[in-house]
């Protein structure tokens, strides 16, 4: 037992993934200071009765700019290509309370659903301009207090064939654009935007997030290309795909050979299942393909891989609710993980994205930020399993959500249940 007093809160009966039995997590000046399995101190203490504690979950792949346009669309939604040219024809009206106003409903139902890390996606280009930059630029300012935003700047609509973009991107990476991104599907020169993507992401020491191959068409793949870009700048950890979904087309012998590629040019790779399930396969009358990357069998092989959220009550994908726990139970649901599987599966919205936007303070963990989740189970693998209610929130050792338990009201007469006795 230690002695020591110097904390300014407890959380009593904590359970972690890493721990078999319940500690207790003291915490000093918004970080974790001690985690032993009892801590004596005076400090305000928090009962968490067994409950499993994690450090949040993490988004590294979303789009609050094109977030909650579902009322404004007047379209049928269809294919990619659609989604596109549908949100191009928005965007030209997005003003920046509008991209605000947006954007923070749905970081607010992140929040509550314990998402502490995001990176967003920002779309940069003539028609937008810095818009939507400025507004969730704001957006990382008020929300400080409960998560940590990070901003990708790329040009959804391409590079080299859009002229005024790049002058746009130099601009938003000079103002606090975090890490670039590229959309070379778009771009009638698909190596030449990856070059030119590669060229500015050093320039800026930045990390580079790119949308990568999203068809079910293994004959030809971008990805290639970013490898060899990758090698060839020695930018090894540094990169990231979205959606490679060719990657769900691949026979087994040419999917092991990207795999070994992946693996030694540290390229990482996040799957989006809510936008790759709805916008993949369409073309099929029956039997239609899922075009969903299987991200926890690639773990297996040592790549560094996501699940997250990308798009929210759009032409993208018309649903959402900016929940990683429920993104991963439905990645886990329609990717066949077993039992055994599941936790890689939570480590898919926590550790692993922690790691590929290469956090070094992220973790239950003495020294790092107390940012910590409370589920309602006392088993992690329940955690993917039966979605539990997620309790509530800390930041930096600070409260930001709480969500009471729900409480069922039977009638006077049948408080007390009789159960099952044995007929007479
Ligand atoms: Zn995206």
């Amino acid at each position: 037992m230690t002695t020591q007093t110097a904390f300014d809160l407890i959380f009593r009966n904590v359970l972690l993934r890493a721990s078999a039995a319940p500690v207790d997590i003291g915490i000093s000046q918004g970080r974790i200071t001690a985690i032993e399995p009892t801590l004596r101190s005076e400090a305000v203490e928090v009962d968490l009765k067994g409950r499993l504690v994690l450090p949040g979950f993490v988004d590294t792949h979303i789009h609050l700019d094109k977030a909650c346009l579902l009322g404004r669309c007047g379209h049928d939604h269809g294919s990619l290509g659609d989604a596109i040219r549908a949100v191009s024809a928005m965007k030209r009206d997005f003003t920046i309370e509008d991209v605000y106003a947006r954007g923070a409903r749905v970081l607010e139902r992140a929040i509550v659903h314990g998402t502490t890390r995001m990176r967003t996606h920002v779309e940069i280009d003539p028609r937008i301009g810095l818009r939507s930059f400025e507004a969730i630029r704001a957006l990382k300012r008020d929300y400080a207090w409960a998560l940590d935003l990070s901003l990708c700047v790329f040009p959804q609509e391409g590079l080299t064939n859009d002229p005024g973009s790049e002058e746009l991107l130099i601009e938003a990476m000079r103002n606090g654009g975090d890490v670039i991104g590229g959309c070379p599907y778009t771009d009638t020169d698909p190596n030449a935007q990856l070059e030119r993507i590669f060229d500015l992401a050093q320039e800026f020491d930045v990390d580079v997030d790119l949308h990568l191959d999203f068809d079910l068409d293994p004959s030809w793949s971008h990805l290639d290309e970013v490898c060899r870009q990758t090698e060839r700048r020695h930018y090894q950890g540094r990169v990231t795909v979205g959606h490679a979904t060719k990657l769900s087309a691949l026979p087994p012998e040419r999917l092991q050979a990207t795999t070994e590629r992946l693996v030694k040019t540290g390229v990482s790779i996040t799957v989006l299942p809510a936008t790759d399930l709805y916008l993949m396969g369409r073309e099929a009358t029956h039997n239609a393909p899922r075009g969903l990357t299987l991200a926890h069998k690639l773990v297996d092989k040592g790549v560094l891989c996501s699940v997250a959220t990308n798009n929210v009550l759009n032409p993208f994908t018309p649903f959402g609710d900016a929940s990683l726990l429920r993104m991963a139970n439905f990645y886990a649901n329609v990717a066949h993980a077993s039992v055994a599987e599941f936790d890689t599966c939570l480590d898919l919205v926590t550790e692993l994205p922690a790691r590929l936007m290469n956090m070094k303070d992220y973790g239950i963990r003495p020294g790092n930020p107390a940012d910590l989740v409370v589920l309602d189970t006392r088993d992690s693998r329940l955690a993917i399993a039966e979605l539990p209610d997620i309790l509530a929130g800390f930041k930096n050792g600070r409260q930001v959500f709480q969500r009471p338990r729900a409480e069922l009201f039977p009638p006077s007469d049948a408080a007390k249940p009789r159960g099952l006795s044995p007929r007479a």
